[in-house]
């Protein structure tokens, strides 16, 4: 494991999300004392563990593994122990730990790390396997400090799988100061838009398993177009929540609600019971969340359509297309089929 994250070489600002701090422990807050005396200053440190959510470096939550989602992650013959966070981080950092592997040098364990919540040694910053977007390859031939520990060629591997990335990853060997050869990171914050994009061209997966009834697992961590159309669907079934496209623990927590309501198990994952249970059928005419949600699932399916809730003449042409194109009967009616293959 990599003790640090250089810090003469800070998060870009320009790829920061609004309101990412590079010190992200001096959060305050509103305190209402005994008497409704107003306390406000208190600094939350990091090692409050548990109390409050601070941030790595990079602008992303950290925490324990029981406080941020983690997925597994292998790659040839290593494993990385506690994994790395689950969604479009997972599915980019699998890709990079699959190219080392491939194409610069076999990984093997121990040796390999994922998630670690600690500060980072010599300062009271969080590293950023504190939030589960970095990981750490073949330590041992690779220790914190030490340049040149790779060939000119495998360097130039490197830069193929950093060039493919588009700037989400960085390489500890590219820090200006102190070298970390081992260490790859997630280099934006949670709400910078290359995140998504480029793990959707990596095929995306995000770490969830895919269910074998056909409907994709959606759950805590997952964000994107899946996750939009299950809060338009809550929202439809008169949950209250934002449909921001983003999984986080107010939506699960929504999600378990209505899986009780509905005689689920209350486990907060979107899988095949849950899905039956919360589509609902729209067709022309429908107007409403789901509505919505139809229409974000076919604009990121590559049927653009606009997301005002109406199933207008376009929308009932682009749902028509699609059930064509995926050789669904081309009824107009978005049902069960049709919604399992707009959220596959
Ligand atoms: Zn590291």
């Amino acid at each position: 494991m990599c003790e640090h994250h250089d810090p003469t070489t800070p998060l870009d600002v320009a790829a920061a999300p609004a309101g990412a701090t590079r010190s992200p422990l001096g959060r305050r807050t509103l305190l209402r004392g005994a008497g409704g005396l107003l306390l406000t200053g208190g600094i939350i440190t990091a090692g409050a563990e548990g109390a409050f959510a601070a941030t790595s470096q990079n602008g992303w939550t950290a925490g324990t593994s029981s406080q941020i989602p983690l997925s597994s992650l292998a790659a040839g013959a290593a494993t990385f122990p506690a994994g790395v966070r689950t969604g479009d981080v997972y599915t980019v950092l699998r890709y990079v730990a699959v190219q080392v592997n491939a194409t610069v040098e076999a990984l093997y364990s121990p040796g390999c790390w994922g998630h670690n919540y600690r500060e980072i040694s010599g300062s009271t910053s969080l590293s950023n396997h504190a939030s589960g977007t970095a990981i750490d390859v073949n330590a041992p031939d690779h220790p914190l400090g030490a340049a040149g520990t790779f060939t000119s060629a495998q360097v130039a591997a490197i830069r193929t799988i950093l060039n493919r990335c588009n700037g989400v990853v960085r390489w500890g060997g590219d820090y200006s100061g102190r070298k970390d050869e081992m260490h790859f990171e997630i280099n934006v914050g949670p709400s910078d838009s290359r995140l998504p994009a480029l793990a959707a061209s990596l095929g995306g997966g995000g770490g969830t398993p895919t269910p074998t009834s056909g409907w994709t697992l959606v759950r805590q961590g997952d964000s994107g177009f899946r996750v939009s159309a299950v809060q338009h669907l809550l929202r439809q079934r008169g949950y209250s929540l934002s449909a921001d496209g983003v999984f986080g623990s107010g939506t699960a927590s929504v999600v378990r609600s209505f899986q009780t309501a509905s005689g689920l198990s209350a486990d907060g994952i979107v899988g095949q019971d849950t899905w039956t249970a919360l589509i609902v059928n729209v067709q022309s005419g429908s107007q409403g969340e789901a509505v919505i949600g139809v229409q974000k699932c076919l604009t990121a399916k590559g049927y653009s359509t606009g997301a005002d809730g109406i199933f207008g003449s376009g929308t009932d042409a682009q749902v028509r297309a699609f059930q064509r194109a995926k050789g669904l009967p081309d009824d107009g009616i978005v049902g069960s089929n049709t919604w399992q293959a707009l959220t596959a």
